[in-house]
């Protein structure tokens, strides 16, 4: 199903069709979400092949995306209700997640140079704080993982360690996405147990360049530059993940700190990991309890406009795509075709 699937996106990936799905959801909201921006392109190899994009591959995007919608700010969303503002023809809302220094360094100047707005959700405990996003932590540790054996998060025996570098990082990423399916606790002990076993590693310069966390002076200067403002929480926990205490103070405690800096209202949150599982009604919730307006989530659809404001779609974009496939996704047509596969797995 997953080939045929990929078959289907690679044959859609025609410019006039692409522009018909586009025409006709003149009306929805096209949500990008992006991570770091890199000098140069990273391979696939590269830990952060799909979370990054390049600086030229980001001007060339925000090029095209600005003539096939109307880009518009966080604020300008949150207004979007009934009799009290209406969005352009076309909306197009760009987001950065976690908040990376490379953000600041590489991406406003483009999006500057372009005229296109932004939000940048920041997880505030890794701003100016001298530690790496535990996901990227996690992965480079993994990477660098000697024993023969590995404990799994969730699996109670240990596993053999594959040796080929491609098994490894297939291996990883399970791991990884692992620890988002467990609760937070057991993450927390998971992650120090790798830690514990790691005590070799060490990151090169130009590696920690690449996944930085900005400092409070950079996101403060983003804000005065115009720029939004946004909660990814305090620690990037999954949030259905916590316990009631954890889950308000992630989400309190990450949106006092950005008022206080900026001066300015946070009101829009962008879920950690933002798939369905990771926000659930209680998570809702508490985001609307704590002041919030808006919340994004991570399912590669337009966002409708009687859509919840608490479950805003958002799209992954990244710098491997080419112009074809990404221009499948901003349609609306992957979306579609999702919707049609998913209702098919449904129904076996
Ligand atoms: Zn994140």
């Amino acid at each position: 199903m997953n080939i045929l699937r990929r078959m289907l996106v690679r044959g859609l990936q025609n410019e006039a069709l692409n522009h018909l799905v586009h025409l006709a959801n003149a009306n929805r909201l096209a949500v990008l979400c992006y991570h770091g921006v890199v000098e140069e392109r990273l391979g696939p190899e590269h830990h952060q092949f799909r979370t990054t994009v390049s600086a030229s591959d980001f001007a060339e995007q925000m090029q095209w995306l600005s003539r096939w919608f109307t880009p518009v700010s966080a604020t300008a969303v949150r207004d979007w209700r009934p009799g009290r503002g209406a969005l352009p023809r076309h909306p197009l809302l760009v987001t950065f997640d976690d908040g990376y220094r490379n953000n600041f360094t590489l991406a406003a100047p483009i999006l500057r140079k372009y005229g296109v707005p932004a939000v940048f959700f920041v997880s505030t405990g890794y701003i100016e704080a001298d530690r790496l996003y535990w996901y990227d932590e996690l992965k480079l540790r993994l990477l660098a993982w000697r024993g023969r054996d590995i404990r799994v998060p969730g699996l109670s025996e240990s596993q053999l360690w594959p040796g080929e570098p491609g098994a490894r990082r297939a291996f990883a990423q399970r791991i990884s996405a692992g620890c988002k399916a467990i609760p937070n606790d057991a993450r927390l002990e998971y992650t120090d147990y790798v830690r514990r076993e790691t005590p070799e590693w060490s990151l090169g310069n130009a590696e920690r360049e690449t996944i930085r966390p900005m400092n409070w002076d950079e996101v403060r200067s983003l804000a005065n530059q115009g720029f939004e403002i946004g909660s990814h929480s305090v620690d990037h926990p999954i949030l259905s993940q916590l316990d009631p205490a954890e889950l308000r103070r992630e989400l309190r405690d990450s949106k006092s700190r950005i008022e206080e800096i900026t001066g300015k209202s946070c009101f829009a949150i962008a879920y950690p990991n933002g798939k369905t599982r990771d926000v659930s009604p209680a998570v809702v919730a508490e985001t609307e309890a704590a002041g919030y307006e808006l919340g994004f989530i991570m399912d590669e659809r337009l966002h409708r406009p009687t859509g919840n404001c608490f479950s805003i779609s958002r799209i992954s974009a990244v710098g491997h795509v080419p112009p074809g496939a990404m221009r499948v996704r901003v349609s609306g047509l992957r979306g579609l075709l999702d919707s049609v596969f998913d209702a098919e797995t449904r129904r076996r």
